[in-house]
This record gives structure tokens, C-alpha cells and sequence, in this order.
């Protein structure tokens, strides 16, 4: 083909059935064809993966002499392409009917594929060849067998066309690498890893391979036992996924005749782009569990004075209650008993699993009506409020609720008790990241999303096991690698994305501030800071560059353990790279050097002019759903919505004026761990908690205990019985997530809606409907009819939520900052010309390296990591209700290195004994190469061994987060 001027334009034209198009130059037939409404059937193709060409089925004529596969063949300029004839056509039936051919028995095909039909036989419907594809009379299949192994997929070798779709999904969408092709001609199969079962493979049940999949080889199994029907039949309501902060878009198809979820399945979002992660895609049915609290609950006269309520949340049969021979309290229960006096009745014993026992902790509360523990907790809170005053009242919000819900949370709490004593887990996960991030420029949010990764030259992961915590995001950065961004991970654990990493960087815990002084100090050295970005966009360089000039690499490497050599690589990628971003989690966060640990990822964008440019920023990964959404509301005791100062008496007077009411606190609030101590000394007496079991999730379990106990009064609003619910005086049935409307707020600032997929069961309620009812019953001229009224009352006070309406967020969310209601999909990058501070300047703030507050020691050698696991989340409430997830990680592990556990004689499967200064749990052990000698780690999921037992609740000076990833601990092999 001769070259036209049109080429040089970068621009092809062609002729398709007659009809002239134009499209970029390398634009395959088959989307040239498609975007001129021309349909060219196909198998092996799909437009999310790079085409291979080998089904055939798209086969066009474009005058050669043989026909050619449109999905790979480039339009050039000048052709002529037909798309169908009879010729075509002929080609394509027999195509289709020697792939039915070797079908199972259509007595065996799916009611339901991922991509909703079986597309082989719609082909073969289309082609004429009958709803079963002609396969009657035909031999039954190719007696390749089935795999059955996986607890959430069937996989049916017969019905496989080994187009390799699943293949591509696995390696080239989510970077799982699992599925290849195991053996020769006729008896050739798709094989995970070395043929392994799925089950026993290294996949990780994202059913990426599912979605992909375009026969019934790859289905989904029915995980609450109900028949999936066809999807025809379904009901679809896109939502939003219920778990962590990359907030994956996903549609739940309903079996409205039985009131259930049938399955879930990715959809289109310019963030997740139709992506999931085992949780979003199978970790849905908690919320029809039969333990789902369904009526108000109010605590038995009998059952006072006031304590846990089950054995082991007590810590009568903890193995910490053994911790007292240690001179530990952690079997001590808030009713005075003693571990060794409930011991005496024989039922020492380990606990079999995972839930909080019912049948031990129901018979102490009465069933009540909405009216009667609504009017009692309004009169408790109200009392204690007229006695002890703002300070005695405390609220916990929950970062899984929606943003009406946390708006409304705070403000009851603010506007009906006076007090700033507002607050919920970010505190526990990025509470420092937004300390210096404010401190700094002046935003709490992520300046860049994680999809644009794709535009870094080089991207720091660091402090985060990302394919466990964020597993969508990082398919992305794994899809980014292998389009050229150089990724750098930095973390104690060698985790998975150390496997897809250019540089892993294995430092010792706790001296991420030495790692990254050490790096800019040699960024420094060579002369690759950006001049002109520092001259002009930021403040105290200069103190800066004399901190970290105490940090040459050979003494980082003295502190960190990682070698000079290597810092002084990572130095040069990064000082030299065109836009390097960094994701951080909370291995940077949850330190007492938290915040120090944030500035100095801060620093090393500023100095390098790695903020405000596409492909290049600062983003911590959000933890929970509406972590981001939740802080945005106001729900932190320093910040009113839209981080506006708590304790600036302009601000006050504004919110007064906005609500229309007086007095608001004029000073900032308690943190989670403020109230607890608060509640041990007796300070917050009345306490309401929503969506939160700090029992589990705070550190040190045996004070939260003590103080959760101490309590006069506690409100427990929550979807199931939780540990913190033993000491509720009130238990009100919550709604989950799929019952009710509502906006989210993502790691990326992208809001989304979030709709309604089924009714709350029993007398359940809309949690923003039950905070309103206490609103009024304190006196609170409240009516509010919907969550579309909150949000537009939301936004007038969140100038940061302007131009977001429930109409314009469609099914994608939007991005905030939105600059106008039309804008598509709202800022990716933010601060392209300066900061959120008062000068506009990026505040450089140098930090010095500091030890972690416990130190291994002889008597307690090891380093204790605590974190989560891929399968579970947060204290498990969900999650362990999940027939797939708990299935799948049913067991509390501690993590240690083959050779720690050749040290202390253990092997996989033993049960160990972890033991620290506050307690000791017993747990099976999980002999892992990604563990450096000397750390362990434990997952914090796992009640019957609660990781919190262990770890010290010293905090963060400026962002008040607990230590959940350093405190000394000693192993044993258990006696039992
Ligand atoms: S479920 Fe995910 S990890 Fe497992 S084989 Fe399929 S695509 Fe790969
Ligand atoms: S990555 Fe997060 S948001 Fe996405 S499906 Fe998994 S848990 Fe849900």
C-alpha cells in the first residue's frame, strides 16, 4: 500500500460493507468496523485484552486470497472490507458448529455465564444451528473432564475453545499469572500453574478468568446455595463494591423470587474498569446471613453490672488469660470474674471459630420496639449529658456507611451534645498520612488516582501489601510495569507485589524515615532535585536538605538494612524519572512515626517536582469503602466538614449559622484512642457507636475492654452481634450496605452512588433514618426524607462536593473536585499551579529517624507486623460470614520465616503460642518466604486469636494512630 498524506496525519481510510471510515492509524478492522455500528462476530476476542487472532470467528474479506482475522488485522488506507457474504457466513457456521461439537451435553450448560450468555451457543442460535447448536446426535463432549476444586469456580474442560481469554484475563487485566496451557493437540487444557487443581493453585479467586470466559469452561458456583438462573431473569442493580477504598463498580444480579443476590460481576468505571477482587465479586452474602440482627435489642436487668457477655470475649478462654503468668491482665474480665476461677468449671479450652456466640450473649438482652430503645437512648445519652456535659459524650461513625449517613452522624453528635467527640477508623489507618498531608499541601485527599500510574516513569509502593489490600489498584500497577513504569516496592515483607517489582527495597520495620532521608539525600547529592519546582512551589528547603544530609546511604543502611547500593539506585530511578508518584499504606501509617514517616514521602515528590503533573503525586491508599468520603463529612474530631477547622471560631460560627444552632464545641474533640482512655478514667460515660467494634480493632484489646465496660451508657448500631455489642446497653439492627441509597467516596475522591439491592430483613433500618430519629427525640428539628435531601444539604458545606449531584454522578461517580456539573468525570490531577495552603507552597517538613517505642529484647525477640489478609476484612463481621472468603482463609495464621521457624521448631500447620507484654493468643503457624527473619505477622481478622491482644497502644504525636505495626513479641511452640 502506497503511503498517503493521510498517514502522516496518523489517520487511515477504508471502505467497510460500502461504507467509507476513517480511523487512527493501527486501529484493527474489527474497531474500525465497530465503531461505524457494524457487528463482527467474535470468540477469542475481547476488547479489553491485546487480540491473538485464533478462533477465526471474526474473519473478513478484504480481497486477498483468504479471509482475514479482523481483530488483529490493522486497517490500511484504501481498503475494501467486506464483513459478511455467504461465503463468510459458511465459514462461520462451520466454525461454530465444530466448536459445539465437542460441547458437553446441553443438559450440562450453565444457566448463566459471566458474559451473561453463552456466546458459543448465541453464535450458534445466530447461525442457524438451533438452541442447542446441533449438538443432538453428537458425541457428549470431549471427555476432557471437569475441575471442581475451587470453592467458588467450576471449571468444565469439555466446554472449553481454548481461545485463552481466561488466560489473558489472568496475566494480562489482573497480573495473576495462574492459567496457562498444559499439553498436546486434542488433549490440550487450560492448567493453573503446573496443572495444579484451581483450588490448590496460586489463583486468587478474582474470577477475572469468569467474566471472561465465553462459553460455560469458567462459571461461577451458586454460593448461597440458590440456583443461578439466567441472567435474563435477574434483576441488575449497579452499585459499588462494599469493601475497600478502590470502590470497584459492580452490578448485583438479584433472584428477586428468592431476595437474594445471585452473583455479582464488574462494570464499567473509569476507575476500576470492570475489575474485581475476590472479595467484591464473592464476598457478598454476609448481608443475607441469618445471624443479621433484626430488632432493637436492650440489655437484661439481670445482665447488669455491666461486662462482656461471652466467655472468650472476656478472656476466659483467650490463651492471653494464661497471660497473667506473664503478669499480664488479659483474661480479666470487667465483672471482676478471674480467668482461673471460670477456668475451675472446665471449660478451658481453645475456641473453634470465629463468630461471636449467640447463644451465650443473646439470652442477656430483650427484645424491644424502635420506640421503646430509641426513647431509652435518648433519655441515657441526654442524662449523662445534663450531668457530665459535652466532654461525657463520645460518637463513633463508621467509615462503611455512606456520606449521608456520616454527615448526619457528626452532626448529631456536634449539634445535639456540644462536643467534637466524633470519630471513626481512619484514626486507625491514615489519621498520619492526613496529618502531613494538611501540614504539607494543605488536602487530606490524593493528589493523583491510581489509574494514572500509567503515566509514571517510575511508581514507589511502599508500606503496602497492595495485592491483598487493594487488589484492583494494584492489577493496575502491575499492568503498568509491564508497560514500562519502573516500580520500586518498599516494605518488611517481601508480599506479593515484591514478585512485580523492578526493585524491592526489604527494610527492617520502622525505619521508613531513615529509607527516605537516605534516598533524598543522595537525590541531593547528584544534583536531580527540581530547581525551579522548589524555588517556586515550595517552603524550608533548605532545613530539609541539612536533615537529610545526616542520611548518607551508608548509614541508612546501618539503620534500614537495605543496601547502599540499592538506595543509591532507587535515588537515581527516582531523581531521574519524567513523573514518579508514590502509593502508600499503612506500613507508612500505623507507626508512632506515622506522620514523620508521611513527610518524608511528601518531601521526595516535592524536591523531585513530582506533584501536580500527570502520572506523578502522593497517594495514600484508602483503607475501608468510605474512609475518604467519612473524613470529607467531618467525621474526625479536628475538622468540621470539608476539613475545616474544628477549633477556628470563624469556622464555628459559620457551621452555627449553616445548622442553626449555638454552641458547637470550640474545641477540637477525642480521637478513638483519646476516648477510650477518657472512658477508663471515667470521662465519656455515654457512648454511641455505628458500624464500629473497636473490641477488635483498636490496640491493646485488654484496655479497650476495661473501658468499654467503664461505660454508663453504650449504643451499638450494627448489622451483626459484634464483641463491642456484648457491652451495649442498646443494640439497634443496622442496615448493610446492599439495603439502602447513598453516596461513597473512593481512594481516588471519586463519589459514587451506591443503590439499594434488597430490604433490610426483620425490622432492620436505613441507618441515616435511626440517627435521625435520636436527633429528634434529643430535641433536633430534623426531616430529612432522603438521602438525596442530605447530600444537597451536604454539599453547600463541602465547597469541595461542588457540582456533584445525585442526577450528574451517574453510574461512574465523578472525581471531586468537579469544576462544573457537565465536566465528565471530574480532576484527576490536583494542584497543577499550587497547594491548599495559606501561601500556596508545599511545606517541606524534615524529619529525623526515631526507633519504634518497643524494642525486641531477649525475653521478646520478634518484631510483630499486624495487617489484613486478601480474603477477610477488618474485624471479620463481613467477611467471615462469606460462605466463598471464609471458605477460602478460614484460619487465623501467624507468618514466620523458614528460618525462624527452624529456630523454634515449627512447621507449617503447628499451633504457636505468640505472646507480647499485654496478652498471648495461640494461632496455627504459616511458614512463609515473604517473612525476613526476625518479624512475624499476623492478620487482625481473627477474634479467637486477636491479634490486638498483643500490640501496644502507644500513638502518633500529630495524627494520634495507634503502633499496629511494631511491638516485640516472643513465639513458642503451643503445648495443646
Ligand atoms: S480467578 Fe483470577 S487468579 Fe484465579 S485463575 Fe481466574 S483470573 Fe486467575
Ligand atoms: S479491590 Fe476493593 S473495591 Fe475492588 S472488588 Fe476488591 S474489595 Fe471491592
Amino acid at each position: 500500500m502506497a503511503i498517503t498524506a493521510q498517514e502522516s496525519t496518523g489517520t487511515v481510510t477504508l471502505t467497510i460493507d460500502g461504507r467509507e471510515v476513517t480511523a487512527p492509524e493501527g486501529t484493527t478492522i474489527w474497531a474500525a468496523a465497530k465503531a461505524a455500528g457494524i457487528d463482527i462476530p467474535v470468540l477469542c476476542h475481547d476488547e479489553r485484552f491485546d487480540p491473538v487472532g485464533v478462533c477465526r470467528m471474526c474473519v473478513v474479506d478484504v480481497g486477498a486470497p483468504a479471509f482475514a482475522a479482523s481483530c488483529v488485522r490493522a486497517c490500511e488506507n484504501g481498503m475494501q472490507v467486506r464483513t459478511d457474504s455467504p461465503e463468510i457466513g459458511r465459514s462461520r457456521t462451520m466454525l461454530t458448529r465444530m466448536l459445539v461439537s465437542d460441547q458437553p451435553p446441553a443438559e450440562r450448560d450453565p444457566k448463566q455465564t459471566t458474559t451473561g450468555d453463552n456466546e458459543l451457543l448465541a453464535l450458534a442460535e445466530r447461525f442457524g444451528l438451533g438452541q442447542d447448536g446441533g449438538r443432538a446426535g453428537l458425541p457428549a463432549g470431549s471427555g476432557r473432564g471437569a475441575d471442581l476444586s475451587s470453592p467458588v469456580i467450576a471449571v468444565d474442560h469439555d466446554a472449553c475453545i481454548l481461545c485463552d481469554r481466561c488466560v489473558r484475563a489472568c496475566d494480562d487485566i489482573q497480573g495473576n499469572d495462574v492459567i496457562g496451557r498444559s499439553g498436546k493437540g486434542y488433549a490440550t487444557l487450560i492448567a493453573f500453574d503446573l496443572r495444579d487443581p484451581m483450588g490448590a493453585s496460586s489463583c486468587v479467586s478474582c474470577g477475572e478468568c469468569v467474566a471472561a470466559c465465553p462459553t460455560g469452561a469458567l462459571t461461577n458456583k451458586p454460593i448461597n446455595m440458590i440456583p443461578i438462573r439466567p441472567r435474563a431473569e435477574l434483576d441488575a442493580v449497579d452499585t459499588v463494591c462494599p469493601y475497600c477504598g478502590v470502590g470497584c463498580a459492580l452490578t448485583y444480579y438479584v433472584d428477586r423470587d428468592k431476595g437474594a443476590i445471585a452473583y455479582a460481576d464488574g462494570r464499567e468505571q473509569p476507575g476500576s474498569q470492570g475489575r474485581l477482587c475476590v472479595k467484591g465479586r464473592y464476598g457478598w452474602d454476609y448481608a443475607a446471613s441469618p445471624q443479621r440482627l433484626t430488632v432493637p435489642l436492650i440489655r437484661r436487668d439481670s445482665s447488669y453490672p455491666k461486662g462482656a457477655l461471652s466467655a472468650d470475649v472476656r478472656g476466659d478462654m483467650a490463651a492471653g488469660g494464661e497471660a497473667n503468668d506473664h503478669g499480664m491482665t488479659a483474661g480479666a474480665g470487667p465483672n471482676g470474674s478471674s480467668p482461673k476461677e471460670k477456668r475451675k468449671g472446665g471449660k478451658r479450652g481453645r475456641r473453634p471459630g470465629g463468630l461471636v456466640d449467640y447463644a451465650e450473649v443473646l439470652p442477656h438482652f430483650r427484645e424491644a420496639t424502635w420506640d421503646e430503645a430509641l426513647d431509652l437512648i435518648a433519655a441515657r445519652l441526654t442524662a449523662i449529658y445534663a450531668d457530665g456535659g459535652p466532654a461525657a459524650i463520645a460518637g463513633f461513625g463508621s467509615a462503611k456507611c455512606s456520606n449521608e449517613e456520616a454527615y448526619l452522624f457528626q452532626k448529631l453528635i456536634r449539634t445535639g451534645f456540644h462536643t467534637n467527640n466524633v470519630d471513626h477508623c481512619t484514626r486507625l489507618c491514615h489519621a498520619s498520612s492526613v496529618a502531613a498531608l494538611f501540614e504539607g499541601i494543605g488536602s487530606g485527599a490524593v493528589s493523583t488516582t491510581y489509574g494514572d500510574i500509567r503515566n509514571a516513569g517510575v511508581a514507589i509502593v511502599t508500606g503496602s501489601n497492595s495485592t491483598a489490600n487493594h487488589p484492583v489498584a494494584s492489577s493496575f500497577f502491575k499492568q503498568a510495569r509491564r508497560n514500562g513504569t519502573t516500580i520500586i516496592y518498599v516494605d518488611p515483607r517481601a508480599d506479593r507485589m515484591a514478585d512485580h517489582a523492578d526493585i524491592y527495597c526489604q527494610l527492617k520495620p520502622g525505619t521508613d524515615v531513615a529509607f527516605y532521608n537516605g534516598i533524598m539525600h543522595e537525590v541531593i547529592r547528584l544534583g536531580l532535585t527540581d530547581e525551579e519546582y522548589i524555588r517556586t512551589r515550595t517552603s524550608n528547603f533548605e532545613a530539609l536538605k541539612a536533615t537529610v544530609a545526616a542520611y548518607p546511604p551508608k548509614r541508612a543502611e546501618q539503620i534500614t538494612g537495605v543496601p547502599a547500593d540499592i538506595i543509591r539506585q532507587v535515588a537515581r530511578a527516582w531523581g531521574e524519572t519524567r513523573a514518579g508518584i508514590i502509593f502508600w499504606g499503612m506500613g507508612i501509617s500505623q507507626h508512632t512515626t506515622g506522620t514523620d514517616n508521611a513527610r518524608c514521602l511528601i518531601a521526595m515528590c516535592a524536591i523531585t517536582g513530582n506533584i501536580g503533573k500527570p502520572g506523578a503525586g502522593l497517594h495514600p491508599l484508602r483503607g475501608q469503602n468510605n474512609v475518604q468520603g467519612a473524613s470529607d463529612m467531618g467525621l474526625i474530631p479536628m475538622f468540621y466538614p470539608d476539613y475545616q477547622k474544628a477549633d477556628d471560631p470563624g469556622v464555628k460560627a459559620a457551621f452555627e449559622a449553616a445548622w442553626g444552632t449555638g454552641d458547637l464545641d470550640p474545641k477540637r474533640g477525642l480521637t478513638v484512642t483519646e476516648i477510650i482512655g477518657s472512658a477508663l478514667k471515667g470521662g465519656v460515660r455515654g457512648m454511641y457507636m455505628l458500624g464500629e467494634n473497636p473490641f477488635l480493632s483498636d490496640p491493646n484489646i485488654n484496655k479497650v475492654r476495661k473501658a468499654l465496660a467503664k461505660l454508663d451508657f453504650l449504643v451499638v448500631q450494627d448489622i451483626f452481634l459484634t464483641e463491642t455489642a456484648e457491652f451495649a446497653d442498646v443494640i439497634l439492627p443496622a442496615s448493610s450496605y446492599m439495603e439502602k441509597d447513598g453516596t461513597y467516596t473512593n481512594t481516588d475522591r471519586r463519589v459514587q452512588l451506591g443503590r439499594k439491592v434488597l430490604d433490610p430483613p426483620g425490622q432492620a433500618r436505613v441507618d441515616w433514618q435511626v440517627v435521625q430519629d435520636i436527633a429528634r427525640r434529643i430535641g433536633l428539628d430534623w426531616h430529612y426524607e432522603s438521602s438525596r435531601q442530605i447530600f444537597e444539604e451536604m454539599v453547600t458545606v463541602i465547597p469541595s462536593y461542588q457540582n456533584l449531584t445525585y442526577d450528574n454522578l451517574g453510574l461512574s461517580g465523578k472525581l471531586y473536585p468537579n469544576p462544573d456539573p457537565e465536566h465528565s468525570d471530574g480532576t484527576v490531577v490536583m494542584f497543577t499551579d499550587k497547594f491548599n495552603t495559606d501561601d500556596g507552597l508545599a511545606h517541606l517538613v524534615p524529619a529525623e529517624w526515631l526507633p519504634a517505642k518497643e524494642l525486641p529484647d531477649e525475653e521478646y525477640p520478634f518484631v510483630l507486623n499486624t495487617g489484613r489478609m486478601l480474603e477477610h476484612w477488618h474485624t471479620g463481621t463481613m467477611t467471615r460470614r462469606s460462605y466463598a472468603l471464609d471458605t477460602i482463609a478460614p484460619k487465623a495464621l501467624v507468618f514466620v520465616s523458614p528460618d525462624d521457624a527452624a529456630w523454634l521448631g515449627l512447621e507449617d500447620g503447628d499451633l504457636a503460642r505468640v505472646i507480647s507484654r499485654r496478652g498471648a493468643i495461640e494461632l496455627e503457624t504459616k511458614v512463609s518466604h515473604r517473612e525476613a527473619p526476625g518479624n512475624c505477622f499476623i492478620p487482625f481478622h481473627f477474634r479467637e486469636a486477636a491479634a490486638n491482644l498483643l500490640t501496644i497502644d502507644e500513638i502518633d504525636p500529630w495524627g494520634k494512630i495507634p503502633e499496629f505495626k511494631f511491638c516485640a513479641v516472643r513465639i513458642e511452640k503451643a503445648r495443646g
